[in-house]
């Protein structure tokens, strides 16, 4: 499994990309930065979209990586016709309703046509398997405050998870003590300390909150944790604040990172 680093930041400001990471060359976990970051031949090869939740910073480039496709299409290109997006049934309604609704942006649903269409919405739900593209995709319900859920991937029998936007939560870390070879986990830390209030009423996290959460992780210290969707005006900050944790491969991901397993 080829994890890629397109954005990590929980704000967009330059140099700073919303969330957004590349599974194998075909699969994102959420569609925060890709169209920014992909050559139009990287994006061409996606074919799936793990979308957590119907926030912004999460779903922005759905909206210009199916228009990218669609011209691609028009131009006669036949391969990776369509890109097919994975969320919770009240999530994708939400698509529907609040973005792809012709007025945000156009329906690509049934653009160029209802059969034929550039984008497929599926439903998914919690802790129901699905396969996609040799990957096995295990949703999990996290902590925020919409409906919201992080993603256990597996292939070849090692495992990843990845929480999404959560604060404090239990069943995330029950499976993850139950995954036999488990590689990595990436996790929310949006705030510095001194914001655990706006962290919880938001489903954050910041370090300390970090902290007591991975006392729930029976592999804390031999797995690594890295953590994502960090405000930018507070990296420096923050960068201290985990180092201060003292907890060994716990670090902060970059816009730099390919995580191989
Ligand atoms: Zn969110
Ligand atoms: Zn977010």
């Amino acid at each position: 499994m080829k994890i890629k680093v397109l954005g990590c930041y929980g704000g967009q400001q330059v140099g700073f990309r919303l969330t957004s990471f590349l599974v194998n060359d075909t699969i994102l976990l959420d569609a925060g930065s890709p169209a920014e970051v992909l050559s139009l031949e990287e994006q061409h090869r996606i074919r799936h979209i793990c979308v957590s939740h119907t926030h912004l910073d999460h779903i922005k480039d759905i909206a210009f990586l199916a228009d990218n496709r669609c011209v691609k299409r028009f131009s006669g290109y036949a391969e990776n016709r369509d890109i097919t997006i994975h969320s919770l049934a009240k999530n994708n309604q939400i698509l529907m309703k609040h973005f792809l609704n012709g007025h945000i942006w156009p329906d690509f649903t049934i653009i160029p046509n209802n059969d034929d269409a550039i984008l497929k919405l599926c439903d998914i739900e919690p802790e129901v398997p699905f396969s996609i593209d040799g990957v096995q995709v295990t949703p999990i319900s996290v902590n925020h405050p919409v409906p919201c859920t992080g993603f256990l991937l597996d292939q070849d029998g090692k495992q990843l998870i990845y929480s999404a936007d959560s604060g404090n939560t239990d069943r995330l870390w029950e499976i993850a003590n139950a995954q036999p070879n488990l590689q990595a986990i990436i996790m929310d830390c949006s705030f510095p300390n001194a914001n655990q209030y706006l962290a919880d009423i938001s489903g954050h996290m910041t370090p300390n909150g970090v902290m007591n959460d991975l006392k729930k992780f029976k592999q804390l210290g031999s797995v690594p944790v890295y953590l994502y969707h960090m405000k930018p005006e507070s990296l420096n900050l923050m960068i201290d604040q985990v180092e201060a944790l003292q907890v060994p491969h716990l670090r902060m991901l970059t816009q730099a990172d390919e995580l191989l397993f």
